[in-house]
């Protein structure tokens, strides 16, 4: 239903978007996941025909949106970053406005009606747009990205800003639309995706990481897991006395002084290996205190790394150690 080959976005000098390609099924939700600055909303904006891309093409069912935007912009429903939202219409003024913009030819009160009972904004219909909470607001915004029934929705980051009932409820809203549309939602936020969407792309400064089903990724990256530690003695030691222990990666020292005498230490664990007990009884057995102990989960940033470069550190420091032994001198 959408595809995506070989997009390259440059602003003067600057490489947005370098060279990606990936597809969307119909009916499927993916995710667009990536930090800030990754090239999210320019891809975003170059598929619904915003932007023009440097290179490389957009389909949306076949059609491309340089030779045909007409054709190609009536099958998406697209939400900006910034929802362009007029303050003074009532919600249903505004409705009918973009109707009228998008030439829309449906029975204009039933299908509206029908988009505010879909997106639950009938209660407010009939109230300024600036008066509404910022969840009512992003909802309109929604709904105007409905009007015309287009069977691909372009969703840029629709949650940022919410409170947490109301990002629940704007998830619960994509899955419902999912279930009769082509969706893509971006996203920096790693659990936002893994709970709405059926695949993931991940983007990272213009280039994609990842590509692959939600479930293979999220399987990928439970596979490691981390323990964060804190310990009195001294580091080299302690490093010492957990060397050999089986299932055990590698131990970074938190260079940063967190309390007199103790230390911090980011152990890296194998593939489903849950080293709390042993690390635990190792240590109090050769006199070391643990005076901290919590599972880590990965960061946004670290999943990146280890899709990246395999590792969740990236660059290993000099106080990197993997089963005792340093890893300096990586770059
Ligand atoms: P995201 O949506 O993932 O946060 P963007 O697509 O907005 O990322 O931006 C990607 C990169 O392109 C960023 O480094 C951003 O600073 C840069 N960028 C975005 N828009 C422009 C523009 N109009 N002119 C110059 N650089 C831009
Ligand atoms: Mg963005």
């Amino acid at each position: 239903m959408i595809e995506v080959r070989n997009l390259t976005k440059r602003y003067g000098n600057k490489l947005a978007v370098d060279n990606i390609s990936f597809s969307v099924d119909k009916g499927e939700i993916l995710g667009f996941l990536g930090p800030n600055g990754a090239g999210k909303s320019t891809t975003m904006n170059i598929l619904t025909g915003y932007l023009s891309s440097t290179d490389g093409q957009a389909l949306i069912d076949g059609i491309d949106i340089l030779e045909d935007p007409v054709r190609a912009k009536k099958l998406i429903g697209y939400l900006p970053e910034q929802p362009p939202l007029y303050m003074d219409m009532t919600v249903m003024e505004y409705l009918k406005f973009v109707y009228r913009l998008k030439k829309c030819k449906l029975p204009i009160i039933s299908h509206l009606n029908e988009i505010c009972r879909l997106v639950k904004i009938e209660e407010v219909k009939n109230r300024l747009i600036r008066n509404l909470s910022k969840g009512y607001k992003q909802r309109v915004g929604v709904a105007q990205a409905l009007v015309g029934n287009p069977p691909v929705l372009i969703l840029d980051e629709p949650t940022v800003g919410l409170d947490p009932k109301q990002i629940l409820e704007i998830r619960t809203l994509i899955k419902k639309l999912g279930k009769n549309h082509t969706v893509i939602l971006s996203s920096h936020i790693l659990p936002e995706v893994q709970a709405v969407c059926d695949k993931i792309v991940i983007i990272n400064r213009g280039k994609i990481a990842a590509d692959d089903s939600t479930e293979s990724l999220s399987q990928h990256m439970d596979g490691n897991s981390r323990l964060i530690i804190r310990c009195e003695g001294k580091p080299d030691e302690v490093v010492k006395a957990l060397n050999g222990l089986s299932g055990l990666e590698s131990i970074r020292i938190n260079k940063e002084n967190v309390e007199p005498g103790v230390s911090e230490y980011y152990i890296n664990t194998k593939e489903g290996t849950d080293l709390r007990r042993d690390v635990s009884k190792r240590l109090s057995s050769r006199g070391y205190t643990i005076v901290m102990m919590k599972s880590g989960e990965l960061t946004l940033e670290e999943i990146f790394l280890k899709i990246t470069t395999g590792d969740i550190y990236g660059k290993v420091d000099d106080d990197t150690v993997i089963q005792g032994k340093k890893k300096g001198g990586r770059k």
